[in-house]
């Protein structure tokens, strides 16, 4: 051993345990991970660290797993502020009687930023890193997760119709492209196109939707499948499936995140597996709204990429996504029938690599590896809700909630700190919450 062989970096985190996701299905002990700079440096055993690095901190964690940071893949970040508006309703009701009517009377570029922060606050505590997004001012929403420094996709919404956003697609579209101009390059900022569902877009805007697509690189994520009414609908207006639509109009491709798909065929399998289209599975809203369940294990055994999302708060109605990976592993099992179906691992599989390939940052993101981005949380097992441990991966996806997550960093930049927030000002931001909470009871009231 000489004083040559060693390394100077910024952070050690030492951990009891580590589950680097790739390979799947490994638990390691006592490890170290090296951050340096924006980037994971090095995962090795304690004791390697102890001769080839020297860090400017160390944080120890004698009681927690450490892994790389969840991938949220679907959501409406400021509906937060509609979290328990209206429950127990069926999908196009809640819609039509009390969705679209609140966000027609509050959304706005404040109401925007205040419930994308009221999102961030609680999907930085339970574990998220990256998170993808699909709403109203798009770019409030960029800016509001570039200056908390949470990775994001921002979806721009696309719809035939004006909106609060824009006077209809040709504007929708040219914002959107704005939009993905602005932050091209950027490494937290990922812009992406949001056509809402195949019931709200015509074939003129998905195929400008495609162009833009292919222009710009920009991923494209779009609600389908999302009940058997809407594929029942399709085929009595259209002749076709919804999905079998969009393959004609070129929207399904490597570029594509399918939102749902709880109604699935064998010709809808050949479509995804034909073009490697992503899907993105929402358990939870779906059981929620009645939607239908999606079969998650058998589309990977097919070879569809599956991702993980909450979908919005006020259908789930919470982003903790270490909820929504038991949930999805629970359901899977039914679908399947099938009790080994989405195995833990898998599942925590899902929730962080499976997510960065359907952004296309499997290189860089959702495992922990040396060279990767340093996107990385720490759960405490230690609380007897979790006691004993005889496997944390176990314990990650059956037993444990997203409140036990006591530790983030994004781009090796500390998020929370002993179950602290390090960037949000929840007392600031509570005040704003009821503020807006106040005025949406009124509205109820009147
Ligand atoms: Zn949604």
């Amino acid at each position: 051993m000489t004083a040559d062989t060693i390394t100077a970096a910024d952070i050690r985190i030492n951990a009891r345990w580590l589950i680097p996701i790739e390979p799947c299905g490994v638990v390691l002990e006592h490890q170290a991970v090296i951050i340096q700079g924006t980037r994971i440096a090095a995962v090795l055993p304690v004791a390697d660290a102890d001769r080839k690095f020297r860090t400017r901190e160390t944080i120890d964690l004698p009681h927690h797993v450490v892994m790389p940071g969840l991938i949220n893949m679907h959501g409406h970040a400021a509906m937060a502020l509609f979290r328990g508006m209206a429950d127990d309703l069926p999908l196009m009701t809640w819609l039509n009687d009390h969705i679209w009517p609140a966000e027609g009377r509050f959304i706005s570029e404040q109401f925007i930023a205040d419930g994308t922060q009221l999102a961030m606050a609680e999907m930085l505590r339970t574990g998220t890193t990256t998170f993808s997004d699909m709403y109203f001012f798009p770019e409030i929403v960029a800016q509001s997760a570039y200056d908390t420094g949470m990775r994001a996709q921002i979806c721009f919404p696309l719809l035939d119709f004006p909106t609060v956003w824009g006077s209809g697609p040709d504007e929708y579209l040219s914002k959107g492209e704005s939009l993905i101009e602005a932050w091209k390059g950027d490494d937290y900022i990922m812009p992406a196109i949001g056509p809402h569902a195949p019931y709200t877009v015509s074939d003129g805007p998905l195929a400008e939707a495609v162009a833009l697509s292919e222009r710009t690189g920009a991923r494209i994520q779009i609600h389908l499948h999302e009940t058997e009414f809407e594929v029942a609908e399709a085929l009595e207006k259209q002749g076709k499936r919804p999905a079998e639509r969009l393959a004609k109009l070129g929207v399904l491709g490597t570029r594509t995140q399918c939102v749902h798909m709880t109604q699935i065929s064998d010709s809808d399998i050949a479509l995804l597996t034909d073009t490697g289209a992503h899907v993105i599975h929402c358990p939870e809203s779906n059981l929620k709204l009645a939607s239908g369940l999606c079969p998650a294990h058998k589309l990977m055994e097919h070879g569809i990429n599956l991702a993980i999302g909450t979908d919005g708060a006020a259908s789930n109605n919470d982003l903790d996504l270490f909820g929504e990976i038991r949930t999805a592993a629970m359901v899977a099992k039914v679908v399947a029938n099938d009790a080994a179906a989405l195995s833990a691992h898998k599942a925590l599989q899902v929730a962080t690599l499976n997510g960065a390939r359907a952004l296309g940052r499997e290189d860089e993101l959702g495992s922990l590896v040396a060279g990767k981005l340093a996107d990385i949380i720490a759960v405490d097992l230690s609380d007897p809700f979790i006691q004993p441990v005889y496997d944390p991966a176990s314990h990650l996806v059956y037993s444990n909630h997203g409140r036990a997550v006591t530790h983030s960093w994004i781009n090796g930049v500390p998020q929370v700190q002993e179950g602290k927030l390090t960037r949000i000002d929840v007392p600031d931001l509570m005040l704003r919450v009821e503020d807006w909470a106040r005025q949406i009871r009124q509205q109820q009231a009147d």
